[in-house]
Protein backbone atom coordinates (compact mmCIF):
# COMPACT_ATOMS: atom_id res chain seq x y z
CA UNK A 1 0.00 0.00 0.00
CA UNK A 2 1.46 3.25 -0.83
CA UNK A 3 0.49 6.75 -0.26
CA UNK A 4 -0.17 9.84 -2.45
CA UNK A 5 -0.67 13.33 -1.56
CA UNK A 6 -3.90 14.69 -2.36
CA UNK A 7 -1.95 18.08 -4.29
CA UNK A 8 -0.54 15.14 -6.73
CA UNK A 9 3.16 16.66 -6.86
CA UNK A 10 4.84 14.62 -3.85
CA UNK A 11 6.60 11.22 -4.34
CA UNK A 12 4.34 8.08 -3.41
CA UNK A 13 5.70 6.98 0.10
CA UNK A 14 5.18 4.05 2.70
CA UNK A 15 3.00 3.94 5.86
CA UNK A 16 5.40 4.99 7.91
CA UNK A 17 6.73 7.61 5.99
CA UNK A 18 3.09 9.40 6.21
CA UNK A 19 3.97 8.84 10.15
CA UNK A 20 6.93 10.90 10.33
CA UNK A 21 6.26 13.28 7.40
CA UNK A 22 3.25 14.78 8.41
CA UNK A 23 2.00 17.33 5.37
CA UNK A 24 3.33 16.15 2.03
CA UNK A 25 5.93 18.48 0.87
CA UNK A 26 3.12 19.95 -2.18
CA UNK A 27 1.22 21.25 1.03
CA UNK A 28 -1.23 18.19 0.15
CA UNK A 29 -2.05 15.18 2.33
CA UNK A 30 -1.53 11.89 2.35
CA UNK A 31 -3.93 9.15 1.01
CA UNK A 32 -3.81 5.55 0.96
CA UNK A 33 -3.77 4.91 -3.64
CA UNK A 34 -6.93 2.80 -3.13
CA UNK A 35 -9.00 1.83 0.07
CA UNK A 36 -9.18 -1.82 0.48
CA UNK A 37 -12.91 -2.81 0.14
CA UNK A 38 -14.00 -5.47 2.92
CA UNK A 39 -17.69 -7.74 2.04
CA UNK A 40 -20.04 -8.51 4.17
CA UNK A 41 -18.20 -11.80 4.83
CA UNK A 42 -15.06 -10.24 5.92
CA UNK A 43 -17.50 -7.90 7.96
CA UNK A 44 -18.96 -11.26 9.71
CA UNK A 45 -16.01 -12.53 10.51
CA UNK A 46 -14.76 -8.85 11.98
CA UNK A 47 -17.73 -8.57 14.28
CA UNK A 48 -16.77 -10.30 17.61
CA UNK A 49 -13.21 -9.22 17.82
CA UNK A 50 -11.78 -7.62 21.11
CA UNK A 51 -11.07 -4.27 20.19
CA UNK A 52 -7.49 -4.54 19.71
CA UNK A 53 -7.94 -7.77 17.53
CA UNK A 54 -10.24 -5.16 15.45
CA UNK A 55 -7.77 -2.48 14.84
CA UNK A 56 -4.74 -5.87 14.00
CA UNK A 57 -7.36 -6.74 11.04
CA UNK A 58 -8.35 -3.08 9.83
CA UNK A 59 -5.00 -1.37 9.91
CA UNK A 60 -2.67 -4.18 8.69
CA UNK A 61 -4.65 -3.82 5.61
CA UNK A 62 -2.88 -0.08 5.37
CA UNK A 63 0.31 -1.09 6.24
CA UNK A 64 3.13 -3.44 4.01
CA UNK A 65 4.21 -6.29 6.00
CA UNK A 66 7.93 -4.96 4.73
CA UNK A 67 7.38 -1.57 6.10
CA UNK A 68 6.50 -2.37 9.39
CA UNK A 69 6.26 -6.25 10.08
CA UNK A 70 2.86 -7.04 11.12
CA UNK A 71 4.07 -9.59 14.05
CA UNK A 72 5.47 -6.01 15.27
CA UNK A 73 2.38 -3.76 14.57
CA UNK A 74 0.17 -6.52 16.02
CA UNK A 75 2.49 -5.73 19.34
CA UNK A 76 1.96 -1.79 19.22
CA UNK A 77 -1.65 -2.20 18.93
CA UNK A 78 -2.02 -4.74 22.07
CA UNK A 79 0.01 -2.71 24.40
CA UNK A 80 -1.97 0.70 23.14
CA UNK A 81 -5.40 -0.51 23.37
CA UNK A 82 -5.45 -1.86 26.93
CA UNK A 83 -7.56 -1.38 29.81
CA UNK A 84 -5.36 0.13 32.01
CA UNK A 85 -4.71 3.08 29.17
CA UNK A 86 -8.69 3.31 27.86
CA UNK A 87 -11.01 2.73 30.86
CA UNK A 88 -9.44 4.87 33.61
CA UNK A 89 -12.17 7.07 33.78
CA UNK A 90 -15.25 5.07 33.67
CA UNK A 91 -16.34 2.01 34.67
CA UNK A 92 -16.50 -0.13 31.28
CA UNK A 93 -18.15 -3.42 31.76
CA UNK A 94 -16.34 -5.79 29.12
CA UNK A 95 -12.83 -4.11 29.31
CA UNK A 96 -12.24 -5.45 25.64
CA UNK A 97 -14.50 -3.01 24.43
CA UNK A 98 -12.54 0.43 24.87
CA UNK A 99 -15.42 2.29 23.00
CA UNK A 100 -18.65 1.12 24.50
CA UNK A 101 -21.61 2.11 23.34
CA UNK A 102 -24.88 3.26 25.18
CA UNK A 103 -28.08 2.77 24.71
CA UNK A 104 -30.02 6.46 24.77
CA UNK A 105 -33.45 5.59 23.62
CA UNK A 106 -34.85 3.54 20.92
CA UNK A 107 -32.15 3.78 17.89
CA UNK A 108 -30.43 6.67 19.85
CA UNK A 109 -26.81 5.34 20.62
CA UNK A 110 -24.17 7.19 22.34
CA UNK A 111 -20.25 5.82 21.41
CA UNK A 112 -18.15 6.64 24.08
CA UNK A 113 -14.68 7.63 23.09
CA UNK A 114 -13.07 8.97 25.94
CA UNK A 115 -11.76 7.00 28.14
CA UNK A 116 -8.42 7.58 27.65
CA UNK A 117 -5.95 9.30 29.94
CA UNK A 118 -7.07 12.63 28.48
CA UNK A 119 -11.16 12.11 28.20
CA UNK A 120 -11.48 13.17 24.64
CA UNK A 121 -11.38 11.02 22.19
CA UNK A 122 -8.53 12.26 20.67
CA UNK A 123 -6.47 10.08 23.01
CA UNK A 124 -7.28 6.62 20.92
CA UNK A 125 -5.32 7.55 17.96
CA UNK A 126 -2.98 9.44 19.85
CA UNK A 127 -1.95 6.48 21.86
CA UNK A 128 -0.90 4.29 19.27
CA UNK A 129 0.94 7.41 17.39
CA UNK A 130 3.06 7.33 20.68
CA UNK A 131 4.44 3.74 20.25
CA UNK A 132 4.82 3.26 16.73
CA UNK A 133 6.63 6.80 16.82
CA UNK A 134 8.93 5.04 19.80
CA UNK A 135 9.32 2.10 17.63
CA UNK A 136 9.91 3.40 14.61
CA UNK A 137 12.34 6.40 15.83
CA UNK A 138 14.43 3.18 17.95
CA UNK A 139 14.80 1.60 14.42
CA UNK A 140 15.97 4.18 12.35
CA UNK A 141 17.61 5.35 15.43
CA UNK A 142 16.11 9.04 14.81
CA UNK A 143 15.36 11.77 16.39
CA UNK A 144 11.49 13.84 15.93
CA UNK A 145 10.49 17.12 16.72
CA UNK A 146 6.82 17.38 17.06
CA UNK A 147 4.97 20.52 16.57
CA UNK A 148 1.43 20.76 16.80
CA UNK A 149 -1.27 23.19 17.26
CA UNK A 150 -4.44 22.73 19.64
CA UNK A 151 -8.09 24.22 20.43
CA UNK A 152 -7.42 22.34 23.23
CA UNK A 153 -7.61 18.33 23.30
CA UNK A 154 -5.15 17.78 21.07
CA UNK A 155 -2.03 18.78 22.41
CA UNK A 156 -3.16 16.96 25.63
CA UNK A 157 -3.48 14.04 23.76
CA UNK A 158 -0.42 14.00 21.95
CA UNK A 159 1.46 15.18 25.11
CA UNK A 160 0.42 12.49 28.01
CA UNK A 161 0.98 9.94 24.49
CA UNK A 162 4.43 10.93 24.23
CA UNK A 163 5.51 11.52 28.14
CA UNK A 164 9.14 10.06 28.36
CA UNK A 165 8.68 8.42 24.52
CA UNK A 166 12.50 8.14 23.83
CA UNK A 167 13.60 10.03 20.66
CA UNK A 168 10.38 12.76 20.92
CA UNK A 169 10.22 16.30 21.46
CA UNK A 170 6.71 18.19 21.71
CA UNK A 171 6.43 21.84 20.91
CA UNK A 172 2.31 22.56 21.35
CA UNK A 173 1.00 25.64 20.42
CA UNK A 174 -2.14 26.57 22.00
CA UNK A 175 -4.17 30.17 21.80
CA UNK A 176 -3.63 32.09 24.87
CA UNK A 177 -6.49 31.98 27.15
CA UNK A 178 -8.57 30.38 24.86
CA UNK A 179 -9.68 26.81 26.63
CA UNK A 180 -11.14 25.64 28.97
CA UNK A 181 -9.37 25.70 32.75
CA UNK A 182 -9.20 21.88 33.53
CA UNK A 183 -7.34 21.46 29.72
CA UNK A 184 -5.18 24.55 30.28
CA UNK A 185 -4.34 22.68 33.45
CA UNK A 186 -4.23 19.42 32.25
CA UNK A 187 -1.70 20.40 29.34
CA UNK A 188 0.55 23.30 31.18
CA UNK A 189 0.92 21.29 34.52
CA UNK A 190 3.51 18.60 32.45
CA UNK A 191 6.85 19.79 33.55
CA UNK A 192 8.38 17.09 30.99
CA UNK A 193 11.79 17.58 29.62
CA UNK A 194 10.33 16.60 26.21
CA UNK A 195 7.00 19.01 26.26
CA UNK A 196 6.80 22.38 25.81
CA UNK A 197 3.97 24.82 26.00
CA UNK A 198 4.33 27.60 23.74
CA UNK A 199 0.84 29.46 24.33
CA UNK A 200 0.25 32.16 21.21
CA UNK A 201 -2.03 35.36 21.26
CA UNK A 202 -4.43 34.33 19.00
CA UNK A 203 -6.70 31.62 17.81
CA UNK A 204 -6.81 28.05 17.38
CA UNK A 205 -6.20 28.93 13.41
CA UNK A 206 -3.52 31.34 13.88
CA UNK A 207 -1.68 28.48 15.66
CA UNK A 208 -2.75 26.31 13.03
CA UNK A 209 -1.25 28.59 10.49
CA UNK A 210 2.35 28.59 12.37
CA UNK A 211 2.24 25.09 12.30
CA UNK A 212 1.75 25.01 8.34
CA UNK A 213 4.13 28.12 8.05
CA UNK A 214 6.95 26.47 9.60
CA UNK A 215 6.42 23.11 7.83
CA UNK A 216 6.29 24.27 4.41
CA UNK A 217 9.80 25.88 5.41
CA UNK A 218 10.74 22.22 3.54
CA UNK A 219 15.16 23.75 5.14
CA UNK A 220 14.15 24.07 8.48
CA UNK A 221 11.50 21.16 8.51
CA UNK A 222 14.20 18.68 7.54
CA UNK A 223 17.19 20.56 9.20
CA UNK A 224 15.33 19.82 12.24
CA UNK A 225 13.35 16.77 11.87
CA UNK A 226 10.18 18.66 12.39
CA UNK A 227 7.22 15.80 12.23
CA UNK A 228 2.96 16.40 13.17
CA UNK A 229 0.53 14.34 15.12
CA UNK A 230 -2.40 16.89 14.19
CA UNK A 231 -5.00 15.39 12.61
CA UNK A 232 -3.44 15.88 9.10
CA UNK A 233 -1.43 12.73 10.18
CA UNK A 234 -2.49 9.88 8.52
CA UNK A 235 -1.45 7.71 11.58
CA UNK A 236 -4.42 9.00 13.37
CA UNK A 237 -7.22 8.49 10.77
CA UNK A 238 -6.63 4.94 10.50
CA UNK A 239 -6.28 4.28 13.98
CA UNK A 240 -9.78 6.62 13.98
CA UNK A 241 -11.27 4.09 11.50
CA UNK A 242 -11.50 1.50 14.03
CA UNK A 243 -13.69 2.63 16.23
CA UNK A 244 -16.48 3.48 13.24
CA UNK A 245 -16.18 -0.40 13.06
CA UNK A 246 -16.72 -1.33 16.64
CA UNK A 247 -19.73 1.36 17.06
CA UNK A 248 -21.23 -0.14 14.40
CA UNK A 249 -20.67 -4.26 15.54
CA UNK A 250 -21.78 -2.96 18.81
CA UNK A 251 -25.55 -1.77 17.83
CA UNK A 252 -26.19 -3.93 14.80
CA UNK A 253 -26.85 -7.53 14.99
CA UNK A 254 -26.36 -8.32 10.66
CA UNK A 255 -23.83 -6.87 8.21
CA UNK A 256 -26.36 -6.29 5.93
CA UNK A 257 -28.11 -3.09 8.27
CA UNK A 258 -27.22 0.57 7.98
CA UNK A 259 -26.61 3.01 10.19
CA UNK A 260 -26.71 6.65 10.60
CA UNK A 261 -23.41 8.35 12.63
CA UNK A 262 -23.66 11.53 13.92
CA UNK A 263 -19.44 13.04 14.50
CA UNK A 264 -19.37 16.67 16.86
CA UNK A 265 -16.24 17.93 13.92
CA UNK A 266 -13.91 20.35 14.02
CA UNK A 267 -11.03 19.89 11.56
CA UNK A 268 -12.46 17.13 9.91
CA UNK A 269 -10.46 14.81 10.82
CA UNK A 270 -12.91 12.32 13.60
CA UNK A 271 -15.71 12.22 10.76
CA UNK A 272 -12.73 11.73 7.69
CA UNK A 273 -12.29 8.44 9.16
CA UNK A 274 -16.01 8.02 8.65
CA UNK A 275 -16.04 8.32 5.49
CA UNK A 276 -13.37 6.52 5.41
CA UNK A 277 -14.76 3.07 7.02
CA UNK A 278 -17.66 3.79 4.95
CA UNK A 279 -15.51 3.44 1.58
CA UNK A 280 -14.02 0.51 3.00
CA UNK A 281 -17.64 -1.00 2.65
CA UNK A 282 -19.33 -0.48 6.35
CA UNK A 283 -22.77 -0.02 6.20
CA UNK A 284 -23.23 3.47 7.13
CA UNK A 285 -26.29 5.27 5.54
CA UNK A 286 -25.45 8.96 6.23
CA UNK A 287 -22.34 10.57 8.26
CA UNK A 288 -24.06 13.69 9.95
CA UNK A 289 -21.34 16.44 10.21
CA UNK A 290 -22.10 18.59 13.60
CA UNK A 291 -20.50 22.03 13.74
CA UNK A 292 -21.30 24.84 16.51
CA UNK A 293 -21.77 28.58 15.59
CA UNK A 294 -18.42 27.78 13.64
CA UNK A 295 -20.87 26.56 10.77
CA UNK A 296 -18.28 26.70 7.68
CA UNK A 297 -18.85 22.55 7.04
CA UNK A 298 -22.53 22.93 7.91
CA UNK A 299 -22.97 25.76 4.89
CA UNK A 300 -20.38 23.53 2.09
CA UNK A 301 -22.74 20.52 2.97
CA UNK A 302 -25.71 22.69 2.92
CA UNK A 303 -25.10 24.62 -0.40
CA UNK A 304 -21.71 23.51 -1.89
CA UNK A 305 -20.03 26.92 -1.12
CA UNK A 306 -16.97 26.58 1.10
CA UNK A 307 -15.68 29.91 2.41
CA UNK A 308 -13.20 29.38 5.43
CA UNK A 309 -13.53 31.80 7.68
CA UNK A 310 -10.15 33.89 8.96
CA UNK A 311 -9.36 34.15 12.53
CA UNK A 312 -11.21 37.39 13.90
CA UNK A 313 -14.43 35.65 12.03
CA UNK A 314 -13.74 32.40 13.87
CA UNK A 315 -16.13 32.78 17.41
CA UNK A 316 -14.67 31.39 20.93
CA UNK A 317 -18.08 28.98 21.95
CA UNK A 318 -18.43 26.72 24.82
CA UNK A 319 -17.08 23.73 22.54
CA UNK A 320 -14.11 25.01 22.06
CA UNK A 321 -12.44 22.21 20.30
CA UNK A 322 -14.83 22.84 17.69
CA UNK A 323 -13.56 26.28 17.07
CA UNK A 324 -12.25 25.74 13.50
CA UNK A 325 -13.02 27.65 10.24
CA UNK A 326 -11.05 25.98 8.07
CA UNK A 327 -10.83 22.17 8.42
CA UNK A 328 -7.93 20.83 7.54
CA UNK A 329 -9.04 17.05 6.33
CA UNK A 330 -11.92 18.69 4.65
CA UNK A 331 -9.42 18.58 2.03
CA UNK A 332 -9.05 14.47 2.11
CA UNK A 333 -12.79 14.36 1.66
CA UNK A 334 -13.29 16.77 -1.23
CA UNK A 335 -10.15 14.89 -2.78
CA UNK A 336 -12.41 11.50 -3.20
CA UNK A 337 -15.80 14.34 -3.80
CA UNK A 338 -13.89 15.26 -7.07
CA UNK A 339 -12.68 11.41 -8.40
CA UNK A 340 -9.26 11.95 -6.88
CA UNK A 341 -8.56 14.92 -9.20
CA UNK A 342 -5.55 16.08 -8.19
CA UNK A 343 -5.17 19.30 -10.70
CA UNK A 344 -8.79 20.60 -9.97
CA UNK A 345 -7.99 19.80 -6.22
CA UNK A 346 -4.66 21.67 -6.34
CA UNK A 347 -6.66 24.63 -8.33
CA UNK A 348 -9.52 24.69 -5.73
CA UNK A 349 -7.10 24.42 -2.82
CA UNK A 350 -4.99 27.43 -4.48
CA UNK A 351 -8.27 29.60 -3.46
CA UNK A 352 -8.28 28.01 0.17
CA UNK A 353 -4.08 28.83 0.90
CA UNK A 354 -4.99 32.48 -0.28
CA UNK A 355 -7.72 32.57 2.21
CA UNK A 356 -10.72 32.78 -0.42
CA UNK A 357 -13.38 29.77 -0.94
CA UNK A 358 -14.90 28.13 -3.74
CA UNK A 359 -18.48 26.85 -4.90
CA UNK A 360 -19.04 23.42 -6.27
CA UNK A 361 -23.34 24.22 -5.94
CA UNK A 362 -22.88 24.66 -10.25
CA UNK A 363 -20.91 21.34 -10.50
CA UNK A 364 -21.83 17.82 -10.77
CA UNK A 365 -19.91 17.44 -7.67
CA UNK A 366 -22.23 18.97 -5.44
CA UNK A 367 -25.10 16.76 -6.45
CA UNK A 368 -22.69 13.69 -5.69
CA UNK A 369 -22.11 14.30 -1.57
CA UNK A 370 -25.34 12.79 -1.13
CA UNK A 371 -24.28 9.72 -2.77
CA UNK A 372 -21.21 9.80 -0.01
CA UNK A 373 -23.47 9.78 2.45
CA UNK A 374 -22.66 13.23 4.25
CA UNK A 375 -25.60 15.69 6.08
CA UNK A 376 -24.69 18.29 8.34
CA UNK A 377 -26.39 20.79 11.19
CA UNK A 378 -25.13 23.27 13.47
CA UNK A 379 -25.51 24.26 17.07
CA UNK A 380 -24.69 27.22 19.21
CA UNK A 381 -24.90 27.72 23.01
CA UNK A 382 -28.41 28.44 24.25
CA UNK A 383 -28.82 24.07 21.89
CA UNK A 384 -26.44 23.60 24.00
CA UNK A 385 -27.27 23.94 27.35
CA UNK A 386 -30.41 22.66 26.46
CA UNK A 387 -29.54 19.18 25.05
CA UNK A 388 -27.28 19.01 28.21
CA UNK A 389 -30.19 19.43 30.45
CA UNK A 390 -32.56 17.42 28.28
CA UNK A 391 -30.32 14.08 28.34
CA UNK A 392 -29.55 14.59 32.41
CA UNK A 393 -33.43 14.86 32.83
CA UNK A 394 -34.49 12.68 30.26
CA UNK A 395 -31.68 9.43 30.36
CA UNK A 396 -29.61 10.42 33.42
CA UNK A 397 -26.86 11.24 31.30
CA UNK A 398 -24.39 13.79 31.41
CA UNK A 399 -22.80 14.91 28.03
CA UNK A 400 -20.21 17.47 27.16
CA UNK A 401 -21.12 20.48 25.03
CA UNK A 402 -19.39 18.89 22.00
CA UNK A 403 -21.02 15.33 22.48
CA UNK A 404 -24.25 18.48 22.59
CA UNK A 405 -23.60 19.54 19.73
CA UNK A 406 -23.61 16.28 18.24
CA UNK A 407 -26.84 15.16 19.61
CA UNK A 408 -28.30 18.74 18.39
CA UNK A 409 -27.67 17.47 15.41
CA UNK A 410 -28.48 13.60 15.43
CA UNK A 411 -32.39 15.48 16.89
CA UNK A 412 -32.29 16.97 13.52
CA UNK A 413 -31.61 14.54 10.98
CA UNK A 414 -33.38 11.63 13.26
CA UNK A 415 -36.62 10.14 11.10
CA UNK A 416 -38.69 8.44 14.12
CA UNK A 417 -40.65 6.57 11.66
CA UNK A 418 -37.49 4.52 10.15
CA UNK A 419 -35.65 2.00 11.96
CA UNK A 420 -32.29 3.22 10.98
CA UNK A 421 -29.91 3.46 14.35
CA UNK A 422 -28.03 6.80 15.05
CA UNK A 423 -25.05 6.77 16.57
CA UNK A 424 -24.03 9.60 17.83
CA UNK A 425 -19.96 9.27 18.87
CA UNK A 426 -18.90 11.12 22.37
CA UNK A 427 -15.84 13.46 22.00
CA UNK A 428 -14.99 14.03 25.30
CA UNK A 429 -16.18 13.45 29.21
CA UNK A 430 -18.62 16.40 30.60
CA UNK A 431 -15.24 17.33 32.90
CA UNK A 432 -13.19 18.95 30.60
CA UNK A 433 -15.75 21.67 29.98
CA UNK A 434 -17.41 21.48 33.43
CA UNK A 435 -18.71 25.47 33.26
CA UNK A 436 -21.37 24.63 30.40
CA UNK A 437 -22.23 21.37 32.46
CA UNK A 438 -23.10 23.60 35.75
CA UNK A 439 -25.57 26.18 33.76
CA UNK A 440 -27.06 23.53 32.32
CA UNK A 441 -27.65 21.20 34.62
CA UNK A 442 -26.96 22.80 38.13
CA UNK A 443 -24.28 20.73 38.88
CA UNK A 444 -20.64 19.40 38.31
CA UNK A 445 -19.87 16.09 36.53
CA UNK A 446 -18.23 13.68 38.84
CA UNK A 447 -14.60 14.12 38.11
CA UNK A 448 -12.22 10.93 37.26
CA UNK A 449 -10.19 10.47 40.63
CA UNK A 450 -6.92 12.00 40.66
CA UNK A 451 -7.81 14.76 38.43
CA UNK A 452 -10.16 16.60 41.37
CA UNK A 453 -7.87 19.51 41.78
CA UNK A 454 -5.77 19.72 38.63
CA UNK A 455 -6.36 23.69 38.30
CA UNK A 456 -4.50 24.11 41.10
CA UNK A 457 -1.30 22.30 39.97
CA UNK A 458 1.92 24.65 39.09
CA UNK A 459 1.82 25.54 35.15
CA UNK A 460 4.65 25.80 32.64
CA UNK A 461 3.85 27.64 28.90
CA UNK A 462 5.84 30.15 27.38
CA UNK A 463 4.17 33.17 25.87
CA UNK A 464 4.53 33.64 22.31
CA UNK A 465 2.97 36.03 19.37
CA UNK A 466 1.40 35.52 16.49
CA UNK A 467 4.72 34.72 14.64
CA UNK A 468 6.40 32.21 12.68
CA UNK A 469 9.88 33.00 13.17
CA UNK A 470 9.80 33.08 17.09
CA UNK A 471 8.26 29.87 17.16
CA UNK A 472 11.35 28.85 14.69
CA UNK A 473 13.89 30.22 16.70
CA UNK A 474 12.27 28.39 20.21
CA UNK A 475 12.69 25.34 18.58
CA UNK A 476 15.88 25.58 17.27
CA UNK A 477 17.50 26.89 20.53
CA UNK A 478 16.01 24.02 22.31
C1 LIG B 1 -10.97 17.50 18.37
C2 LIG B 1 -12.34 17.47 18.90
C3 LIG B 1 -13.45 17.55 18.06
C4 LIG B 1 -13.31 17.76 16.57
O1 LIG B 1 -12.74 16.66 15.94
P1 LIG B 1 -12.09 16.83 14.48
O2 LIG B 1 -11.42 15.55 14.23
O3 LIG B 1 -11.14 17.97 14.58
O4 LIG B 1 -13.21 17.13 13.56
C5 LIG B 1 -14.71 17.44 18.63
N1 LIG B 1 -14.88 17.30 19.96
C6 LIG B 1 -13.83 17.21 20.79
C7 LIG B 1 -14.09 17.08 22.24
C8 LIG B 1 -12.54 17.29 20.30
O5 LIG B 1 -11.50 17.22 21.14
Amino acid sequence: MKYISTRGKAPKIKFSETLLTGLANDGGLYLPESYPRLDEMALKNLRSKSYSELAFEIMKLYVDDNDIPHLDLKQIIDKTYTKNIFSYNREIQDPADITPATKVKNNLYMLSLSNGPTLAFKDIAMQFLGNIFEYLLKKNNQQLNILGATSGDTGSAAEYAMIGKKGVNVYMLSPQGKMSAFQTAQMYSLNENNIFNIAIQGVFDDCQDIVKGVSNDLKFKSKNNIGAVNSINWGRIIAQIVYYFKGYFAVTNNSDEMVDVTVPSGNFGNICAGHIARMMGLPIRRLIVATNENNVLDEFYRTGVYKPRSSDQTFHTSSPSMDISKASNFERFVFDLLDRDEEQLRDLWSKVDKGQGFDLSMTNYFGKIKNFGFSSSSSNHEYRVKIIKQMFEEFGLIIDTHTADGFKAAYDHMDESSDIKMIVLETALPTKFEETVIEAIGQKPKRPAGLEDIEKLPQFSVNMDNSIENVKKFIESH
